[in-house]
């Protein structure tokens, strides 16, 4: 594998269906990154139609402002032009682990810390999240309106890439995906957050992320249960109803009511899950 320096001052790392570039010194990392961009590539082209992947970049806290569109270091994100992801584990992480750990009760922390060790590092959850980025290619990142339900609607559908992929490809990793969505989502009081509308959801990014974190792993769960009772067909409905004219909220309850009913009345009301959704609590 040849190594060069391109003019963002990174280097490239040649033998990938795609452009990738790496902060100097994160070859490994880099490669580990791009093998499993290169997988979910390859899954989401099986389930969907999938314009060209645009050139990934793994890099440092150095290099992150020569190539990343938001500012937040490690908070990984995608355009038609580039995916942006962190190199090293992202501060912000523990800004989110320091948000919920306090709100999931004795038993939550025993099970975080089984998976994602003690101190709890999140990091292994965290480098699945570019399955996420590039399942937003799906439905197109550059275009269409963000409006209330198809802001949320988007990460659904993201989530449902993610999901699929580590269910299919790689499902050793089941465990650290989904453990931290499950445990945070049954334990913590919803009360806690500034936000909960799911029609405000973007409203959530302010302040320390924890809020939107929040919002991603409900989502989450919705997308766990759509593999369980759907499969595939539920990212492909989900897609496509982004792919089309705008979509109002009641026609997205009926496309789920279509998929799953309990995911339907979750939306419907949302935080408040119905029994046959709600994870294991603590
Ligand atoms: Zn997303």
């Amino acid at each position: 594998m040849s190594s060069a320096i391109n003019p963002w001052g990174l280097e490239s790392l040649a033998g990938f269906p795609f452009p990738v570039s790496v902060s100097p010194g994160g070859a490994a990392r880099g490669r580990q990154v791009a093998e499993r961009a290169a997988r979910t590539v390859e899954w989401l082209g099986r389930h969907v139609s999938m314009p060209e992947t645009p050139p990934l970049f793994v890099v440092g806290p150095d290099d992150w402002d020569k190539v990343a569109s938001i500012p937040l270091y490690g908070m990984p994100h995608v355009s038609s032009e580039r995916v942006v992801v962190g190199q090293q584990p992202a501060p912000f992480w523990d800004a989110v682990t320091d948000a919920f750990t306090p709100l999931v009760g004795p038993q939550g922390l025993e099970r975080l810390h089984a998976v994602y060790g003690d101190p709890l590092d999140l990091g292994g959850f965290a480098d699945l999240l570019v399955s996420h980025e590039l399942s937003h290619l799906a439905h197109g990142v550059d275009d269409g309106p963000e409006g209330p339900v198809t802001f949320w609607l988007r990460e659904l559908a993201a989530n449902l890439g993610l999901q699929g992929y580590v269910s299919e490809v790689e499902p050793a990793e089941a465990a650290r995906l989904e453990t931290i969505f499950d445990i945070t989502w049954a334990a913590a009081p919803h009360s806690h957050w500034p936000v909960t509308d799911l029609a405000r959801m973007a409203d959530s990014l302010e302040g320390d992320g924890s809020n939107y974190v929040w919002f991603e792993f409900g989502l989450q769960v919705l997308a766990k249960r759509l593999w369980q009772t759907a499969g595939a067909a539920a990212f492909r409905n989900v897609v496509s109803a982004l792919l089309g004219p705008a979509v109002d909220f009641g026609q997205v309850v009926d496309l789920l009511e279509n998929l799953d009913p309990d995911v339907a009345r979750a939306v419907r009301d949302w935080p408040h899950f119905p029994p046959g959704i709600r994870p294991a609590s603590r």
